[in-house]
């Protein structure tokens, strides 16, 4: 079960893989800000897509 994380502002995948990941470690690597366009991260907005594998 693939993981996206998604920037609310722009749609950036600010994160993709297999590994689940909560969202608080993939916003602390991007030093809590969208890496694209600057937007603050916050946890609770960010979106988080999981798909399912064919
Ligand atoms: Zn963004």
């Amino acid at each position: 079960m693939p993981q996206r994380v998604i920037c609310n502002g722009c749609r950036h995948v600010l994160y993709e893989g297999a590994e689940l990941k909560p969202p608080d470690e993939i916003i602390h690597q991007y030093d809590g800000k969208c890496p694209n366009c600057g937007r603050k991260l916050s946890l609770l907005p960010i979106e988080v897509e999981v798909k399912p594998t064919k």
